[in-house]
């Protein structure tokens, strides 16, 4: 079985596989990490080469099933995942977190993109507490009167960085205490966040720090049975090796 992975979900239901015997995981990487944390079963990274090349790579390697376990915003891997899984006939499962909702005491401002977002910060200077990852940052050098506190895993391309930035790398969860005394020490006005879900830490900040928050709103989810939660996609596994047919069915 393949899943697609980078992310935290795809990591955890990496380490339920381990060591079972009833199913043979990989685990692959789009590459775009420095040094991703090795999982506990085979990997493997790079991209296929689009639809083709991964319906290749499941007809190939006689993939069983397939789990889209990829970040709720990268799309293309979504869409070329369930191409793929028709043109190879392989069942395939969505594992995807659900998103935040904003609650109580929150003061969210949805936007339908990053640029979106970089235009909603407005005319006025603002001190903005960027978390959106190191591939997006572009759009922001449109909105270059702001101050930004950049935080990603790996340092961002010094060409796509907006002029008033500081770079803080780290690997999250963090927690709500971490963010909230991160945001007072720099003098944060406004959160801008993809909306991920996951770990609420800054969120939960924010809205103890009376903050508002730009929110990257979703694109529609991949179609397709779909869970949320790493066991879900295990006891999916479990029902199709139970189910798979057997060498005589398959006419061998
Ligand atoms: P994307 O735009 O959906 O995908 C671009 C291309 O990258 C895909 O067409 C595919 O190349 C390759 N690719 C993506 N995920 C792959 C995987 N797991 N294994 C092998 N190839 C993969 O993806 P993205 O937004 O750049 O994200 C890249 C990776 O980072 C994803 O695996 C995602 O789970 C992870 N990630 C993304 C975000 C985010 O905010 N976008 C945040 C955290 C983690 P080919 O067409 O050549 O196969």
């Amino acid at each position: 079985m393949l899943i697609l992975g980078g992310t935290a979900e795809a990591s955890a239901l990496a380490r339920l596989l381990a060591g079972e015997s009833w199913v043979a995981p990989v685990l692959s990487f789009a590459g775009r990490t420095v040094s991703p944390v090795l999982p506990p079963i085979p990997s493997r990274v790079g991209g296929f080469g689009g639809v083709d090349g991964l319906a290749a790579y499941l007809a190939r390697e006689r993939v069983e099933a397939l789990i889209d376990a990829t970040h709720p915003f990268a799309h293309q891997i979504s869409i070329n995942a369930e191409r793929a899984a028709e043109v190879a006939s392989v069942p395939r499962l969505v594992l995807q977190r659900p998103p935040w909702i904003a609650g109580p005491g929150d003061s969210w401002h949805s936007v339908p993109s990053v640029a979106a977002a970089a235009a909603a910060l407005g005319e006025a200077p603002q001190r903005v507490f960027l978390t959106i990852g190191r591939q997006d940052l572009l759009p922001f050098q449109a909105a270059a009167h702001h101050f930004y506190l950049i935080r990603s895993v790996d340092p961002p391309d010094p060409a796509l960085l907006p002029p008033r930035a500081e770079i803080l790398t780290g690997r999250g969860p963090f927690t709500e205490d971490h963010d909230r005394a991160l945001m007072e020490r720099h003098g944060i006005g406004v959160l801008v966040t993809k909306n991920s879900g996951g770990a609420e830490g800054k969120l939960r900040a924010a809205r103890a720090l009376g903050l508002p928050v730009i929110m990257v709103a979703r694109r529609p989810a991949p179609t397709g049975e779909t869970v949320t939660e790493p066991e879900a996609a295990l006891a999916w596994l479990r029902a199709h090796a139970e189910t798979r047919p057997t060498p005589d069915d398959r006419g061998a």
